[in-house]
């Protein structure tokens, strides 16, 4: 669909319009490096050995004015293009900037503007192809999630207000990010997609409550735009701007001076601040995204006074104390853990990070390596993308390199950082922990109470009974 809908017109459009994800494509020397590091294969070197066919297929169609050759829509938006690219040309940005000229996916837009954020029901067809009614039932009862009723006016306003994607420039030679210090307090993100895992956002503040450190959530704030971005239904400049809104709610929150660590249990939505931070950075930015801020009488202040604290960089800050609080140790499990795309994403680096598997490590379960450390679980995208041409439960070639991956590494449960990759491989078959669910079981909370275990669709109990934990 997305490859008919692309018309030399649309290239036209998009090359004129001065939009920030194609600020650089013309740099794109063909040099192939993304090549092997794209999940989908768009630009699968096997199809012509050409170490450069991502490259020529989608940067060098635009810069003869065609449009690309290949089908669009296989991408599964995890942005490994742009994070390896030595030129800062992103591939995953520029088919994002198709999606929002073709409109994609407007049923998360609708959704977007008539609840702030993506409600229970957006996962309801996650549900039904699985026969799990009950459970998706038990969720909206047991744990509604709403914002409330003046964020939900800000949020339409901004989005019936749009503004192009031109009034923002890339960051210019910003600063890097200071090195993340504990926190006293964090502003704790409710994201979306905890509406799946509610047992992964309990355990996160069960955690920081065995930790000490605060946190504050509040209603008022809203989806960061995050997932729908990626999805196809929010633009680049409403993402950053329900991100900015976001940040001014936050603000309001703290004490004038005090530094604002935010975290959360999604990496798409430490990606959403963390990008937003970059480029409110710059002074133009940050007057173009207040301008439209001031419709819905907010402003957005300095972003030095804020830092991303993702779980991955901030739960390591804790290592020790955490491991001085784990009172059921998993040994016997057999883990393999999966860092999500988007995290790298935000990092600007493919490689792995020593954080998830020194988590899982220090709960007693057995870390085996394997490919799913680092490659694409197969994305959210792609799972709602099934669901929307009817071929729901048919598994994606990169849900069949999980699924083999999972059975020749012979192992129990796969430990992830992120809601959305928790419900990939939980919807095709794969027993799955959030790590702050492992950590919650390993300091002793309760597997139904608190982590909820029987939301999940893929049962823990063959895994977890084994080792005397349910
Ligand atoms: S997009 Fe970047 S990494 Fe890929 S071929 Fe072009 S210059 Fe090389
Ligand atoms: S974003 Fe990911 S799937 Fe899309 S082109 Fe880039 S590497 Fe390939």
């Amino acid at each position: 669909m997305i490859h008919d809908a692309i018309t030399e017109g649309t290239v036209r459009c998009l090359l004129g319009s001065g939009d920030p994800r194609l600020r650089n494509f013309r740099l794109c020397n063909a040099c192939g490096s993304c090549t092997p590091y794209c999940p989908a294969r768009i630009n699968d070197p096997g199809a012509n050995g050409d170490p450069g066919y991502l490259a020529r297929r989608v940067t060098a169609a635009l810069q003869a004015g065609r449009r690309p050759e290949v089908n669009l829509a296989d991408c599964v938006q995890c942005y490994s293009c742009e994070t390896v690219c030595p030129r800062s040309v992103s591939i995953g940005g520029i088919i994002n900037a198709v999606y929002e000229a073709e409109h994609v996916q407007p049923i998360f837009r609708r959704m977007l503007l008539d609840r702030g954020c993506l409600p229970s029901h957006a996962f309801f067809p996650v549900y039904a192809s699985k026969g799990r009614l009950a459970n998706f039932v038990a969720k909206v009862v047991r744990y509604p999630y709403r914002v409330d009723g003046r964020a939900a006016d800000e949020v339409r306003s901004l989005l019936e207000n749009p503004v192009g994607a031109s009034a923002f420039s890339p960051p210019n030679g910003t600063e890097p990010a200071r090195p993340l210090a504990p926190p006293d307090r964090v502003f704790h993100l409710r994201s979306c997609c905890a509406f799946n895992y509610p047992g992964a956002d309990a355990s996160q503040r069960r955690i920081f409550d065995a930790l000490g450190v605060r946190y504050v959530t509040s209603r008022s704030q809203t989806c960061c735009g995050g997932a729908p971005h990626y999805m196809g239904g929010a633009g680049f400049a409403d993402r950053l701007l329900l991100t900015a809104r976001n940040l001014s709610v936050i603000q309001d929150l703290w004490g004038a001076d005090d530094e604002i660590a935010v975290t959360g249990i999604c990496p798409t939505c430490s990606d959403s601040y963390a990008a937003a931070l970059e480029l409110l950075s710059g002074s133009a930015n940050r007057a173009a995204a207040n301008e439209a801020l001031a419709g819905i009488g907010r402003e957005v202040g300095s972003p030095e006074i804020f830092s991303v604290a993702n779980i991955l960089n901030l739960y390591p800050l804790y290592l020790d104390e955490i491991r001085g609080l784990i009172e059921t140790r998993l040994s016997g499990l057999r883990v393999g853990v999966h860092v999500s795309c988007h995290y790298r994403k935000m990092n600007g680096s493919l490689a792995v990070p020593p954080g998830l598997q020194n988590l899982a490590a220090i709960t007693g379960a057995q870390v085996v390596r394997s490919r799913m450390e680092q490659y694409c679980c197969g994305g959210v995208k792609n799972l709602f993308d099934r669901h929307l041409s009817g071929h729901a439960n048919e598994l994606s070639r990169l849900n069949r390199l999980a699924c083999l991956d999972f059975a020749e590494n012979d192992l129990d449960v796969m430990v992830v950082d992120c809601p959305g990759c928790e419900l990939v491989y939980d919807h095709i078959g794969i027993p799955v922990l959030h790590v702050t669910e492992l950590l919650a079981l390993a300091m002793g909370a309760d597997p139904r109470e608190t982590v909820y275990l029987q939301g999940h669709l893929t049962s823990l109990s063959p895994a977890l009974g084994r080792i005397g934990l349910l």
